[in-house]
């Protein structure tokens, strides 16, 4: 059976580590949420340890009357490289990135799908969550790292929203065409612009199995984002080379003039001591913000491939053709 590629239908893109015990009833929600809208779905297995693969390949035999591709990487790249991958090999009008865990309930895809359809000036719903469910400290956590990438970035970034979005064939060409390697999908979309509905929505618990963000992941995570939408932390640290540079000099001078004109010996060994910690301290830290940026321009100009495809496995009934509209 060929599938009539003139019908709009969904790409769904779904990254997966280590999700064997979500997949099936991902799949079956899905098939129950979307009756009337044919659905591609796009599995990536991000290098998982456990039997994701095994789970994927066991729903595309089960299920020959469906659209499913499953791209199998060679190792674990990351969720930007797993979305880069599915957008690659999307082929419909409408694209959607959804979580495997069922946090993302694809009902709200639906929603996201009705709102394009009638708004057809839109060009992506943006999914966000209007509460948080998780820790205070988390939660106070990412609302600092909203509040400071917005103050630094070129583009502004939606508070609380996330990859969980609908968008159309323009943005999902706009996004391949970025060529960066240090991939920070937030950010993303907000430079490629375009019209973005923000919907609200509600996170639900995982399914099953556990989240693979650590505070520290999270952190690091964040300090990604800041470094690659903004060169503010280095133009920080020249005004505050300065801005020491003049208070010494005023220092020095009133040395001088107590020295000469009053006659007091300038004294102080506490004071040297820590503005020389002080003061080697701050250059270590500019110092390490340098690196950080010399280190994304050393992966950037690698050249590395983002992900690599092992096994690409589709169900039967996808037209292999348009394979070439890559
Ligand atoms: N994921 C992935 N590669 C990774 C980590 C996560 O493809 O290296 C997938 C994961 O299987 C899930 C989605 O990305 O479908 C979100 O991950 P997770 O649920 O751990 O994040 P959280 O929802 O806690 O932010
Ligand atoms: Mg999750």
């Amino acid at each position: 059976m060929k599938v009539n590629r003139g019908e709009k239908m969904i790409s769904l893109i779904i990254p997966c580590y280590n999700e064997e015990k979500n997949i099936k009833i991902f799949y079956e929600t899905c098939e129950k949420t979307f009756k009337n809208i044919s659905i591609e779905y796009i599995f990536i297995n991000d290098g998982s340890k456990d039997n994701t693969l095994l789970e994927i390949i066991d729903v595309i035999k089960n299920n020959p009357q469906s659209q499913i591709t499953c791209l199998n990487f060679s190792r674990n790249f990351g969720k930007e490289a797993a979305m880069l991958a599915g957008l690659k090999e999307s082929h419909n009008e409408f694209i959607s990135i959804i979580d495997a865990d069922l946090q993302q309930n694809p009902k709200y895809v639906l929603e996201m799908y009705k709102f394009l359809k009638k708004n057809k000036d839109y060009d992506c719903v943006a999914c966000y969550q209007d509460k948080r469910k998780e820790s205070k400290i988390l939660t106070t956590f990412k609302n600092c790292f909203y509040k400071i990438i917005n103050k630094m970035s070129e583009v502004p970034l939606k508070t609380n929203a996330s990859d969980f979005r609908l968008f159309n064939k323009n943005i999902k060409q706009a996004l391949i065409n970025m060529p960066e390697y240090c991939r920070f999908s937030k950010g993303l979309f907000s430079y490629v612009g375009f019209n973005v509905y923000y919907m609200p929505y509600q996170v639900e618990k995982r399914m099953h199995g556990k989240t693979s963000w650590s505070i520290i992941k999270l952190f690091k995570y964040a300090m990604d984002g800041i470094l690659s939408f903004s060169v503010i932390p280095l133009k920080f640290t020249t005004s505050i080379g300065f801005l020491s540079f003049i208070i010494a000099i005023i220092y020095l001078i009133i040395i001088i003039i107590q020295k000469i004109f009053i006659g007091i010996n300038p004294s102080g060994y506490a004071t040297i001591v820590c503005l020389i910690l002080i003061f080697s301290g701050l250059q270590m830290i500019f110092l390490g913000i340098l690196g950080e940026y010399i280190g994304k321009i050393y992966t950037e100009a690698k050249r590395r491939p983002k992900f690599i495809i092992k096994d690409k496995i589709k169900s039967n009934n996808i037209d292999m053709e348009n394979d070439n509209e890559k």
